[in-house]
């Protein structure tokens, strides 16, 4: 038996006359979570008659769901090799290139001009956070509940003000910051208003929040329709993340769909804490359009586009990890006609020591 339940929706608190979407994609992720699926194929996702809200509904508890990333158990492959080459050089020069767009992004639209303090919620491997530590000169914060990824970003990265949690109400970090950062992270909290909370009490009055999520939105192909899956559980466009963070006195300051070229689908937003009481209902989406919208995919994008983002990232970290062996054995090539031993050496090392 699984242990799904039946939830009101998480954004407007409607009860009934949920419509549900028929997603025919396989649930990659959905063996991880043992019993709290078990008998299940793949999740089941509705879209909320009132407000247009697209989330996963039944679904696991939100004390279960925490306890399955408190366990360590999302992440089915820990941490990759190529995270440890170069003393982490390697792994922080990807998170620079896959991050600093959109750390750009928040920061000149939030006009934080000088360093400042940061929290990143759902830290990772700390790629954010190093970036705006390291190039940036920021004081830096954040959590990550997945103790193996915690272990890398302090132990490896040297980021010690990262906490092995989630972040709730009762989170303590001793400070205020200046910008809450998110970056694919929203989709999987099981308690969208604990965390909402959480950001209340560790936001400076007149903070910001940028958020990175996955959307179906703009519907550039159907990577967004196979992004309803259970790992996952709420799927926000700019007017539902609007809905939510109207209810804890957020303003947005602005979004994009087209923000970057490294994944597809992305929404972009930042949001500033002006305490203005602006009506969550004005942010309703109508849901027979809605599921249009979801049903409507561009076949030529899925077919183009497809191929062209899907993994993207990991295979740019492929790549540059086949560049370096490259010009690793070109160099020791033409040295082995100069310096031979000196040849030798470096390959017996490079075969030898793994490190
Ligand atoms: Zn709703």
């Amino acid at each position: 038996m699984s242990n799904l339940e039946l939830i009101p929706c998480p954004l407007c608190g409607n009860h009934s006359d949920f419509e549900s979407l028929n997603l025919n994609y396989k649930d990659e992720h959905i063996a991880n979570y043992g019993s709290l699926y078990a008998g299940k194929q793949k999740s089941e996702w509705k879209i909320c008659s009132q407000c247009g809200f697209v989330h996963q509904n039944p679904r696991p508890s939100k004390e279960d769901l925490n306890q399955f990333y408190l366990n360590s158990s999302y992440h089915s492959n820990k941490i990759p090799q190529s995270y440890f080459l170069e003393n982490g050089k390697h792994y922080v020069d990807f998170a620079r290139w896959y991050y600093l767009d959109k750390i750009q992004y928040a920061i000149t639209n939030a006009n934080l001009k000088d360093s400042g303090k940061v929290f990143d919620i759902g830290a990772g491997h700390g790629g954010v956070l190093k970036v705006f530590y390291q190039d940036l000169g920021w004081q830096v914060y954040g959590v990550e509940p997945d103790k193996h990824l915690f272990d890398y970003a302090t132990n490896y990265l040297g980021i010690t003000s990262i906490q092995n949690t989630i972040l709730d109400s009762n989170t303590e970090i001793g400070e205020q910051v200046d910008l809450v950062f998110s970056n694919h992270a929203f989709e999987h909290f099981a308690d969208l208003d604990q965390v909402m909370l959480g950001i209340k009490k560790i936001l400076k009055p007149g903070g910001y929040v940028f958020t990175a999520i996955p959307t179906y939105y703009q519907n550039r192909s159907d990577l967004s329709l196979q992004w309803m899956n259970s790992s996952h559980y709420s799927i926000f466009t700019d007017k539902s993340l609007n809905q939510l963070f109207s209810k804890y006195g957020f303003e947005e300051v602005t979004h994009t769909y087209r923000g970057w070229n490294k994944e597809i689908d992305d929404l972009w937003h930042l949001a500033k804490f002006t305490g203005a009481s602006i009506e969550p209902n004005s942010f309703h989406e109508n849901y027979s359009k809605v599921k249009d919208y979801i049903n409507i995919t561009n076949p030529i994008n899925s077919v183009i586009n497809y191929p062209i983002y899907s993994n993207y990232a990991k295979r740019i970290v492929t790549i540059n990890i086949f560049k370096r062996r490259l010009h690793f054995l070109k160099r020791n090539l033409k040295l082995l006609f100069t310096s031979p031993k000196l040849a030798i050496a470096n390959i017996k090392e490079k075969l030898f020591n793994k490190s």
